[in-house]
């Protein structure tokens, strides 16, 4: 797609823009919707660049709170005099947002509307309890991160900037991926002017979040020790190539406890608390959320479970036909069968912000076959190509357990993305493949309760879009629906 640039002198312009090119994106920085756009991972047909609306660049000191346009850039915040004195919370964490060259042209506005997972503004607004004023309202910071990569600006709706109440005090800390600096993860702390203390945590996987368990225990006691019994449980977060669920909330505790500690001006505990160690080990030991996993095995694998009111030779008859599993398999635009147990595909699977089209071999291969009273075993073997952003493969497990009435079906798979995918997508795989499995099976239970192929299929993209739209990008969002 041709993408022609438009400049925008006010903001009622840009929402005309906006309005009458249903393509359009707005263009702030460009720092993440430019990569996407080169990459092939998104489409524009207008970009509206935002950069000549002085509106959007200001920093007031109002009478009750401070005032950031959403186009402010980090690098200004960093050094703007008033932010470092009325709210250094915010030049602190502007100064720790990727490196000079970013910081110089990356906004504010745009990383609160783009919510990356790894993101460091989404904390900082939503600790400091915000307030995004919008084109049409204002929206509390609560509100506005409904889900990865999601917010609850609506597609003709122009973030404007920030109000942060005087008197919010706070700090932030992350642990950096070392090319980018992005969050894995990043905790927020502020302290209200009426003193609720409020904590968020970025970098998990799956978008901003509060952790109430960690304010409630501080409110109490403002000390890391008040901590000392608090988990923060594995299940907030996602596991990627840099990090496992587990890991990724182990590192958020302690960058929390050490936040603390450095705010309650105590000596900050050593990196490993003598808590997480096994017992009778020396303290130096590694407790189990730091130690290394085995390999892409464990710390990829995906799993998962779906109970069917169908015998096993019901389903494994209904999943060789290829219209039923074109009617399962959700982004199927097309299916057809090769030889045996090998089919070719033509599917569209979204990662986040990225919506790939692949072109993909499927077989299956029966280890143990499907009896009436043995468990079935059978491997799933899928391979897509998406052209110039990568490739993409996996091998299910599938078993089949006959139970007295109908059957408990198993899967694990073991997903891997390549090329360009790969540094983008591979974070958002495993919720991505969890979601359509859920999808598949869903849909494959329908089929076997006797619901037609073609109602199954019809709301294919409707049901596709509802569950992405809720957690993924903004390249198909459409006029009046929530990002
Ligand atoms: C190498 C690198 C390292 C990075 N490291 C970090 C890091 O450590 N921490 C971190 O937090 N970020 C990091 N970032 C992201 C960076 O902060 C970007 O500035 C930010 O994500 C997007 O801001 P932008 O102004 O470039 O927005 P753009 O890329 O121009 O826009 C992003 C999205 O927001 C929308 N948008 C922009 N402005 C508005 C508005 N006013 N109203 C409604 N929608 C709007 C756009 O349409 C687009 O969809 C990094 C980026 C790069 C390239």
């Amino acid at each position: 797609m041709n993408t022609a640039y438009l400049r925008a002198e006010n903001v009622e312009q840009a929402i005309g823009w906006l309005q009458r090119h249903p393509q359009s994106r707005l263009l702030a920085g460009g720092q993440s919707l430019l990569p996407m756009l080169r990459w092939g991972l998104g489409e524009a047909s207008h970009l509206i660049d935002l950069q000549d609306i002085g509106q959007l660049r200001s920093i007031e000191n109002a009478k009750n709170d401070v005032w950031i346009g959403a186009m402010v850039t980090h690098a200004e915040i960093a050094r703007h005099p008033l932010i470092c004195e009325i709210l250094p919370f915010f030049a602190q964490v502007a100064a720790q947002i990727a490196d000079a060259q970013v910081r110089e042209v990356g906004t504010i506005g745009g990383s609160i509307a783009h919510h990356d997972p790894a993101a460091c503004w989404p904390a900082a607004v939503l600790a400091g309890q915000a307030v995004l004023v919008t084109s049409e309202r204002q929206i509390a910071a609560d509100d506005f991160f409904p889900g990865l990569f999601a917010t609850s600006l609506r597609r003709d709706e122009i973030l404007l900037g920030i109000r942060v109440r005087h008197g919010v005090r706070g700090a932030y800390r992350k642990h950096e991926h070392p090319a980018s600096r992005f969050a894995m993860p990043g905790v927020a702390l502020a302290r209200m002017p009426e003193g609720a203390i409020r904590i968020a945590v970025t970098g998990l996987g799956q978008g901003v979040m509060r952790w109430q368990a960690a304010e409630q225990a501080l409110a109490g006691r403002f000390s890391q020790h008040a901590l000392d019994d608090l988990d923060l449980p594995a299940h907030h977060a996602e596991s990627d190539v840099h990090a496992s669920a587990e890991y990724r909330c182990d590192l958020a505790r302690v960058l929390c406890r050490r936040l603390v500690a450095s705010l309650a001006g105590e000596d900050p505990e050593p990196l490993l608390p003598k808590r997480s160690a096994a017992p009778g080990l020396p303290p130096t030991a590694l407790p189990a959320a730091f130690t290394p996993t085995t390999g892409l095995d464990s710390t990829f694998r995906i799993q998962g479970e779906a109970l069917l009111a169908a015998s096993p030779d019901v389903i494994w008859q209904a999943v060789l036909k290829s219209e039923v599993l074109q009617a399962c398999i959700p982004g199927c635009d097309q299916i057809q069968e090769v030889a045996p147990l090998r089919y070719e595909a033509q599917v569209r699977v979204g990662l986040g912000p990225i919506a790939a089209r692949f072109s993909s071999q499927v077989s299956l291969t029966v280890i143990k076959p499907v009896s009436a009273s043995r468990v079935a075993h059978f491997l799933l073997q899928a391979e897509g190509d998406a052209g110039r952003l990568g490739q993409a493969q996996a091998t299910i497990d599938i078993h089949l357990h006959p139970m007295a009435q109908g059957t408990r079906l198993t899967w694990s798979a073991l997903p891997q993305l390549q090329g360009q995918l790969a540094q983008v997508g591979q974070r958002l795989t495993q919720i991505s493949a969890k979601r359509l499995s859920e999808e598949f099976f869903t849909r494959l239970s329908a089929i076997l309760g006797g619901e037609p192929l073609a109602s199954v299929r019809r709301p294919r993209w409707s049901r596709l879009a509802h569950a992405f739209r809720r957690w993924c990008h903004r390249y198909t969002r459409k006029k009046g629906e929530p990002r």
